[in-house]
């Protein structure tokens, strides 16, 4: 059976970006003969500046809308990445293996990095380390696949030269993992900035569609949405047009369509821009609902991630041993 494995940092309140990128991959992943395991990833939210109070509310915030988006239990394992141990275990194993030129090329190391000095805030080690302890949450699980967006196909990428390398040098251990991307949907940008990706710790919200917002709120961010100079009419062109083609790829993502075809039933960008806002409170609307009721029994949720810690656990359990044992390290 495939073994599925992703996560999302409590960075900040979920996106839409999140959920065409991730969760709605998830909960499809969740229906088909699989294996899956879904967890909020919190030791990556200390990468940057954070608040310890914020974090304990994102985390419980985050994994309440992994529910409320459809994940059921039952179905998958929901945890919280802190309470299983191995990932850090593993992670200084990987740490070992992996080579400090190779972190620095990363792509988001290098912008959260100019981030934060930009705001005069010193560099966490952590921040560059990062996708080690990515890759050891995936690793630990013997995933194969890793549902994720556009953005992170890099760090799965390192994720597999790491397995490649471990297995080579010390004998066969690890699962080496694929990134499965959406075909619509992989890479929301901001509807402010369409030449950034929306991200859920941006500071400038006016340009981002969180999964809790209200549906007027959502309606106005995207009638506000930047769009380019119009000439020529409502065409499909992500490099000279990337703020219609980022509001058709988001209405292809909510309604199955094709942008391209769909850019065809446009004259004027307002039209557009209604559809577009319609589209997503709709898509959206099922989840706030679910996410109301769930909030209300926080104690249901808790007890959902501490039953798949364990489960989590379980699974991870023997193949860090095996890591530890393959790289030298002598048994307890
Ligand atoms: P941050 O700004 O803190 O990095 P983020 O919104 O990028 O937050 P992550 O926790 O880094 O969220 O990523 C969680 C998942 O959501 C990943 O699979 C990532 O690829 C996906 N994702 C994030 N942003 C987008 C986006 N704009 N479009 C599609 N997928 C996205
Ligand atoms: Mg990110």
């Amino acid at each position: 059976m495939t073994r599925i494995f992703s996560g999302i940092t409590p960075s900040g309140h979920l996106t839409l970006g999140n959920y065409l990128g991730a969760l709605r991959q998830w909960v499809a992943a969740e229906h088909s003969p699989s294996d899956a395991l879904f967890c909020v990833v919190d030791l990556h939210a200390l990468t940057v500046e954070h608040d310890p109070a914020r974090l304990r509310r994102l985390t419980r915030q985050n994994a309440t809308l992994f529910l409320a988006a459809g994940l059921d239990p039952r179905r998958c394992t929901l945890f919280v990445q802190s309470h299983v141990a191995e990932h850090t275990r593993l992670s200084y194993l990987l740490e070992c293996t992996a080579t400090d030129g190779e972190l620095r090329r990363m792509i988001q190391y290098r912008e959260k990095a100019a981030k934060a000095e930009a705001a005069g805030q010193g560099v966490r080690l952590s921040l560059l380390t990062y996708p080690v302890l990515m890759a050891a949450d995936i690793l630990a699980y013997a995933a194969d696949e890793v549902p994720v967006g556009e953005d992170q196909r890099q760090h799965v990428e390192l994720t597999r030269d790491l397995a490649v390398r471990f297995n080579q040098r010390y004998g066969h251990t690890f699962t080496v993992p694929k990134a499965t991307l959406p075909t619509v949907g992989a890479r929301v940008m901001d509807l402010q900035d369409p030449t950034s990706k929306m991200g859920k710790s941006s500071e400038n919200t006016a340009g981002i569609v969180y999964l809790l917002d209200e549906p007027a709120v959502i309606t106005k961010k995207v009638m506000r949405a930047v769009t380019d100079s119009g000439e020529g009419g409502v065409v499909y062109d992500r490099a000279t047009r990337p703020g219609v083609a980022n509001l058709l790829d988001v209405l292809a993502a909510c309604t199955g369509g094709d942008p391209e075809k769909l850019a065809e039933g446009y004259a004027q960008y307002g039209p557009l821009k209604r559809d577009v806002a319609e589209a997503v409170v709709e898509l959206l609307r099922p989840l706030r609902e679910r996410h109301a009721g769930l909030a209300a029994d926080p104690g249901e949720v808790e007890r959902v991630l501490r039953e798949g810690a364990e489960r989590a656990r379980a699974i991870a359990r023997p193949v860090v041993d095996r890591a530890y044992e393959a790289i030298g390290l002598l048994a307890p």
